[in-house]
């Protein structure tokens, strides 16, 4: 028996997209946009989940996009926003590379944190001006948790007619959808839904042009055959009640204290599932590997295309030591149980860890 805590990386499908998947599989596999019977199934399929994601994110269903996940969601905005006389983008430091990386190449100026990871909306007032074409925050941290002052952010942006592009990767399925938004991103399995989905969703009138070029699926905005069961996971996860998680990260934040771990940005708004500690003098990849070795599965920060950890940007924007991170997430399928078999493994891990860096408790 393992323990699963990483649902920051990813989330085992929930029962209820299970159950609304197989279908589509076995008997609804047409493609949607065949105007022969058999794709009218799939089409109204997509078109529920469309309208159950507009819903979830207060947008209108014809302005959600599907695409195959937040990367490429993140890469339709920086690419796709062009704003005649405004050529700036600026993004916070502690954006997920999906999004930094696209905007470095724009040449995007990156907006500073505090040490709580929260965006500096000081320098952001001082620095916003009407040749901004957008700002990129995201709703949370997939390394911290910390959530972003985003009502605040995006006021700032509406006086100088910037719009604030909001990636939403790690909110769903945790807290409710965010409110102040001029373009949003998403994906979907985080929350439970399938692996390779994801959404961009504009406000009316915010417009972004197709960087996926063929078909005219998706009204032209996002060319390729539609992945229809992974897209009908998400019409379902963004209809499921959020998981109660609070108590169970709260306990495990406690116990893990109590063994000497440091809880990062603990008085900043964190989500709900999201654990993010450090053992000062220890890599976070050393007690992820121990954990991993005593049957719980966690992780450094990000999962990164190799399986190695790399230092964290994010916490080196904190000014927190960037390798000594370790994330624990939890999600719809956590227990107390899990909770309890984790403390159980920080117990043994963390004094030899202690006793191999030579750290004292
Ligand atoms: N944004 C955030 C905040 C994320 O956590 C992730 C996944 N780690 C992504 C974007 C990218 O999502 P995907 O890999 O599903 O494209």
């Amino acid at each position: 028996m393992t323990t699963y805590l990483d649902h920051n990386a990813t989330a085992p499908p929930r029962p209820e997209v299970l159950d609304a998947v197989r279908p589509m599989l076995e008997l609804h596999w047409a493609n949607p946009a065949s105007s022969h019977g058999a794709g009218r199934v799939p089409a109204a399929a997509v078109d529920r989940s469309r309208q159950a994601v507009a819903a979830w994110c207060g947008g209108r269903p014809r302005d959600v996009i599907f695409t195959s996940g937040a990367t490429e969601a993140n890469h339709a905005v920086l690419r796709g926003v062009r704003r005649p006389g405004r050529p700036r983008w600026l993004v916070s430091a502690v954006e997920h590379p999906s999004c930094r990386q696209p905007a470095e190449a724009l040449g995007a100026t990156v907006v500073p944190v505090d040490g709580a990871g929260q965006v500096d909306l000081d320098w952001l007032a001082a620095h916003l001006d009407d040749s901004v074409a957008g700002v990129s925050l995201m709703a949370a941290n997939n390394e911290t948790g910390v959530i972003q002052p985003l009502a605040e952010a995006h006021a700032l942006c509406a006086r100088v007619g910037a719009w604030l592009h909001v990636d939403a990767t790690q909110a769903l399925g945790r807290v409710t959808a965010p409110a102040a938004w001029d373009l949003l991103t998403l994906s979907g399995h985080k929350a439970g839904a399938l692996k390779g989905v994801g959404v961009v969703v504009g406000r009316p009138g915010v417009t972004w042009a197709a960087q996926v070029l063929g078909g005219d699926q998706e009204r032209g905005q996002r060319a390729g055959t539609v992945n229809v069961p992974a897209v009908v996971s998400l019409g379902v996860v963004v209809a499921l009640a959020l998981p109660e998680v609070g108590p169970l990260r709260d306990r495990l934040q406690a116990g893990a204290e109590d063994l000497g771990l440091v809880t990062t940005a603990a008085g900043a708004p964190r989500l709900p599932n999201t654990l993010h500690l450090r053992l000062p003098g220890v890599p976070g990849e050393t007690l992820a590997q121990a954990l991993d070795l005593a049957g719980v599965h966690a992780a450094t920060g990000a999962a990164c295309a190799s399986g190695a950890s790399k230092p964290s940007p994010v916490l080196a924007a904190m000014g927190l030591p960037a390798d000594e991170g370790l994330r624990l997430s939890l999600g719809w399928s956590t227990t107390t149980a899990d909770v309890d078999a984790a403390l159980d493994a920080l117990a043994l891990v963390v004094p030899r860890c202690r006793q191999a860096f030579e750290v004292g408790a």
